[in-house]
């Protein structure tokens, strides 16, 4: 690591760390902090007792480092900057300047597209399941699922989750509500050659059932929700969503008796 400094002068080193931190390889999750959010003392409050060599590591971060120090001292300031970097992204993200930079990159898919089939390579969201660091290491969240994923390459699989935290990806569409993506019907619906597999089958159909209880419940209260393949015709290959009774009861009564049976009633 430290070999791809000694290559460079010292000046070079020290004006351009952020900027070296974010476009180095395994870093493309983070964005660039400002200059004026890093030495606001205030949006630092509670890390120096987080970060080791806490003062040079702020140092180096706001590029004013200036300590002649040893390779093996000068390694170690620098994990604590990476560290404390890490700490304060986590609380910059969730700013407006913040939001609008991850905003950025989650539109140029900078954190990679969804695995799961049904959501068409849908754009992710770095996000931590806990605050305090050395918890958990960084997931990817698809908003259109709402499920989380491990990140495919080791060189982020290994960045802790407490530098995203477990609430921006949440923030993003309360700022950005527009953004979120209209809700599917559509789900995965295993089969034996050709025929509905009994248990996964009641188990639909015991949600669908849920999902239409709770609109009638939303709409008695005048509020609805429309998925995105009930605003248009399109989709044909798809049984659910059938808003009259008859269609309801006569699919229940065509493979209802196994439904029954797999459910041990
Ligand atoms: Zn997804």
């Amino acid at each position: 690591m430290m070999e791809e400094f000694h290559s460079e002068t010292d000046s070079d080193y020290t004006s351009y760390w952020r900027d070296w931190f974010v476009s180095s390889r395994g870093n493309e999750y983070f964005c660039e902090i400002d200059e004026d959010y890093l030495t606001d003392r205030f949006n630092l409050t509670g890390l120096n007792t987080e970060v080791s060599y806490y003062q040079y590591a702020l140092d180096l971060v706001t590029d004013v480092f200036d300590l002649d120090a040893d390779d093996d001292l000068r390694e170690q300031i620098e994990k604590a900057a990476r560290h404390l970097y890490g700490l304060v992204h986590a609380r910059y993200i969730v700013t407006t300047r913040g939001l609008a930079k991850m905003l950025d990159k989650y539109k140029k898919c900078d954190f990679g597209k969804c695995p799961r089939v049904l959501c068409e390579g849908h754009p992710l969201l770095p996000m931590g399941q806990h605050d305090l660091p050395n918890m958990s290491t960084v997931k990817l969240y698809c908003p259109k699922c709402e499920d989380i994923y491990n990140p495919k390459s080791s060189r982020h699989a290994s960045i802790d989750g407490a530098y995203f935290g477990t609430s921006f990806h949440s923030i993003l569409f309360q700022v950005y509500p527009a953004l979120n993506p209209e809700k599917s019907l559509r789900r995965y619906e295993p089969r034996i050659y050709g025929f509905k597999v009994h248990a996964a089958a009641a188990l639909a159909r015991w949600q669908d059932s849920c999902r239409e209880d709770l609109q009638e419940r939303l709409g008695e209260f005048g509020m609805s929700h429309k998925f995105v393949e009930e605003s248009d015709s399109e989709e044909e290959n798809f049984e659910y969503g059938e808003e009259n009774e008859p269609a309801r009861t006569e699919k229940v009564a065509g493979d209802g008796a196994s439904g029954r049976m797999d459910l041990g009633n």
